[in-house]
């Protein structure tokens, strides 16, 4: 069934951006950059690997991500939700690339946009990878790009919406007043990740009222055999730990075993 929505979309590929993420609110780092590129009259297409449903019911997550995306003018007919298991996305590498390198074939997009390979949960850095992977198999020269969440790098606590170093140079989406109060209203509705999410997000978007707006950039080469920086990754941490108990070799192994090509599979 999800296939065939798939193939049924309307494919113009000069004007359609695909989003691809891990859970439903990692969208957060692109609201700005969705509204601009809907206004150029793109097509934007979303697709969430996993269901999300670690702590919350499925359902609920994708409700909370359809009526955000709804307040960005984007119809549901363009979400699309793959329903891996939250967390463990990685130990089904090889059919989310396989997955992914097929949808890109369908649509088609000019540039994709995914969240960064930072240690920041595993999920994200399995999204990143499949995107990465995927795009090399179907389209070499696609436009990738790649958004930070949060991550360990350098701090003891957590850093929000700030990159690790890489080779790319960071881009920034200019956000207006009525962009932040846009924000302000969207991330209001993700009610039950008030605490994981909402309360973080919120106090990030303040502060980056008075900053550039949105980082994202250009996808780096990314070594997925090392970790993304040195140190404990924010999910091996040890509150993490418990509640994930994923190591960066367990991701390691998971990825190594995808062949970078299609004739590999
Ligand atoms: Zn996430």
């Amino acid at each position: 069934m999800e296939l065939q929505s798939e193939r049924g979309q309307a494919k113009n590929s000069s004007s359609c951006a695909l989003f691809v993420f891990a859970h439903q609110d990692d969208e957060l780092c692109y609201i700005a950059k969705m509204k601009r590129l809907a206004s150029e009259g793109k097509r934007i297409e979303i697709l969430w690997i996993t269901d999300g449903a670690l702590f919350v019911p499925a359902e609920v997550r994708r409700k909370e991500s359809t009526r955000a995306m709804e307040m960005l003018g984007i119809d549901s007919s363009h979400l699309h939700f793959w329903n891996f298991p939250d967390s463990r996305s990685f130990e089904h590498a090889p059919q989310i690339v396989n997955r992914l390198t097929d949808f890109i074939g369908e649509l088609e997009p000019s540039e994709v946009y995914t969240i960064a390979f930072e240690g920041g949960h595993p999920d994200h850095d399995t999204a990143n990878f499949a995107v990465a992977t995927a795009a090399k198999r179907q389209n070499p020269v696609l436009r990738l790009y790649e958004a930070p969440l949060y991550n360990a790098y350098k701090t003891p606590i957590l850093s929000f919406s700030k990159f690790i170093p890489a080779e790319t140079k960071t881009a920034y989406t200019p956000m207006s007043f009525s962009d932040q109060l846009l924000r302000i209203k969207v991330v209001l509705n993700y009610k039950s990740q008030f605490w994981m999410t909402v309360l973080p997000v919120l106090a990030v978007g303040w502060i980056r009222a008075f900053g550039p707006g949105e980082p994202y950039r250009p996808m780096p080469e990314w070594n997925y055999r090392q970790p993304p920086h040195e140190g404990k990754l924010s999910y091996e941490r040890l509150t993490s730990k418990l509640m994930f108990n994923v190591h960066f070799s367990d991701f390691r192994n998971a990825v190594s075993s995808v062949p970078c090509s299609s004739s590999e599979k």
